[in-house]
């Protein structure tokens, strides 16, 4: 079994979690390009019950996100970095961002989502499949 931990910049924040993720993508949608700075997050879909806050606090930021759910954005209150999202629809499934991964070589992205609003000065030639929205699941 998969096991990885991570945290945010300053270190106040950190997680672990101990599962194959269900998927890893890199999401287009817009809440992701604010959280990112740039034209996309790349992201890991973990196991609710496997995933723990093992230091810290994160403060969240409740969003519509586009597929018209909540999406509570958490992130570090003291430097800033996004961490990981709460799905309200999808209770079991935490999102993790891959760059507040310790190895962040271990995400394996195999698709694109929310392609319907991917930046064209995003290009990508990496061959993966790319979703309108979100993967399609099960
Ligand atoms: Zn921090
Ligand atoms: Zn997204």
């Amino acid at each position: 079994m998969m096991s990885f931990t991570g945290g945010c910049r300053c270190g106040q924040i950190r997680y672990e979690a101990s599962a194959e993720p269900i998927f890893a993508a890199h999401c287009h949608c817009r809440d992701c390009q604010y959280a990112s700075g740039t034209g996309f997050s790349s992201v890991l879909a973990v196991p609710a019950a496997s995933f723990r806050l093992t230091a810290g606090e994160p403060r969240a930021f409740d969003v519509a996100a586009e597929s018209g759910n909540v999406v509570s954005r958490k992130f570090c209150p003291n430097c800033g970095t996004p961490l990981f999202s709460e799905l309200k629809a999808a209770p079991g499934i935490w999102i993790v961002k891959a760059g507040s991964l310790d190895d962040p070589e271990i995400m394996k992205p195999s698709m694109h989502i929310w392609c319907e609003s991917a930046q064209p000065w995003m290009p990508s030639n990496d061959g993966l499949p790319r979703f309108p929205k979100n993967p399609p699941m099960g």
